[in-house]
């Protein structure tokens, strides 16, 4: 019997209670060749909404949410991973579609796993997790896109780019580790966010200011004065349009997340008047070789004495309430969920 957390929904009402009785049979659903014996998994956005029935995020029910795990290879049918191998798992449906992370075991495909790299902890590859694991997904494509510390491609046409770089959501999970990888990697990063007592935090992280997230809240024109040679979004809405309207010629905005809204009010003035590119992060069904290359830029750029100094850890049973404090916005930085506390 395992230990997991589990979300129930009924027409009344949703509950997400610690069991002690999940059977290893209840963690899969058919073809999981891989049981892993879970150290560490995290809290996410996506595993806030999970734990509170979130209809896009919930799509199984029960649910063990977790969309991250951090553990060894318990058992293995797979000639790819043997028993004790140290294993990350990030997104692939786990805590949506998936049983998930929040439990002492889990089984899944072989496919999905990657290796821990020797350098990273098993609690400190947890609290990179999606979030980190995002945050380096776009880093790498706002620079495919021809972002870099000397600023945006073809740069020089209009404005005066330099190499800024925004991160709006900055003092959440993927806005602190894209704060911190972007700073490392020598640009000047500009923070937004929606708590000044935040402020310090994020200088700390490498930010070399912060601006206030109600300047790119209300609506704006779709070109404004430029600014930006790339931006990390995980807010949508106005936040995502302003940001596309203040981005240098040639600059990049990367979009990962919609904690303020999922629309996009805005033209393609920003894309046919200054060739700027809008670029989508999708962390979840991300191929393999990029989420290997994703996380061998964090083994080698992001700072793992900053990042300790950025997560907090919790029970499984705290879990459950570090979930409904994601998503009242009350976190900061990463929260790893020890599993066997
Ligand atoms: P967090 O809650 O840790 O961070 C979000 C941050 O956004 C908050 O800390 C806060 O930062 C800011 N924020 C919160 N509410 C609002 C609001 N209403 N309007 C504007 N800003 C707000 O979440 P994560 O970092 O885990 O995830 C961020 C987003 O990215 C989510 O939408 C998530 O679903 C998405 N995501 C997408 C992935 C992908 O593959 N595309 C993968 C991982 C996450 P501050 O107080 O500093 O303003």
């Amino acid at each position: 019997m395992t230990r997991a957390i589990r979300v129930t929904k009924t027409d009344d009402e949703v509950r997400a209670v610690l069991r002690n009785d999940v059977s290893d049979e209840e963690l899969g659903s058919g073809g999981e060749d891989v049981v892993v014996d879970i150290e560490y998994s995290g809290i996410n956005y996506k595993d806030g909404l999970a734990l509170a029935g979130g209809a896009g995020v919930m799509r199984i029910n029960p649910l063990i949410p977790g969309i991250d795990l951090v553990g060894t290879v318990a058992a293995s049918d797979s000639p790819d991973w043997s028993i004790g191998d140290s294993v990350i798992l990030n997104g692939w449906g786990i805590g949506e579609t998936h049983n998930g992370g929040l439990a002492e075991r889990a089984r899944v495909r072989s496919e999905w796993l990657i290796a821990r790299p020797d350098a990273i902890s098993a609690m400190q590859a947890a609290a990179i997790g999606t979030a980190g694991f995002t945050a380096a997904l776009a880093v790498r494509a706002l620079e495919r896109a021809g972002v870099s510390t000397s600023g945006a491609d073809n740069t020089g046409t209009a404005g005066d780019p330099g190499a800024e770089v925004l991160v709006t959501g900055a003092s959440g999970g993927v806005g602190s580790i894209a704060v911190a990888l972007l700073a490392r990697a020598g640009y000047r990063v500009i923070a937004s966010t929606g708590r000044a007592n935040q402020r310090d935090y994020l200088l700390g992280l490498g930010a070399a200011d912060t601006i206030d997230r109600a300047e790119l809240e209300t609506p704006g024109r779709p070109l404004q004065k430029q600014r930006w040679a790339g931006v990390i979004d995980t807010v949508g809405g106005h936040t995502l349009a302003n940001a596309l309207a203040q981005t240098v010629w040639g600059g990049a905005v990367a979009a990962c997340g919609l904690v303020g809204g999922s629309d996009l009010p805005t033209t393609v003035m920003p894309f046919i008047l200054r060739g700027v590119s809008l670029v989508g992060i999708n962390s979840v069904e991300c191929p393999l070789p990029e989420r290997e290359a994703a996380w061998q830029r964090l083994e080698r750029d992001l700072d793992l004495a900053l990042l300790d100094s950025l997560t907090t850890s919790v029970s499984l049973a705290g879990a459950i309430e570090a979930g409904a404090a994601i998503l009242r916005g009350e976190l900061h930085g990463r929260t790893v969920v020890d599993v066997r506390l």
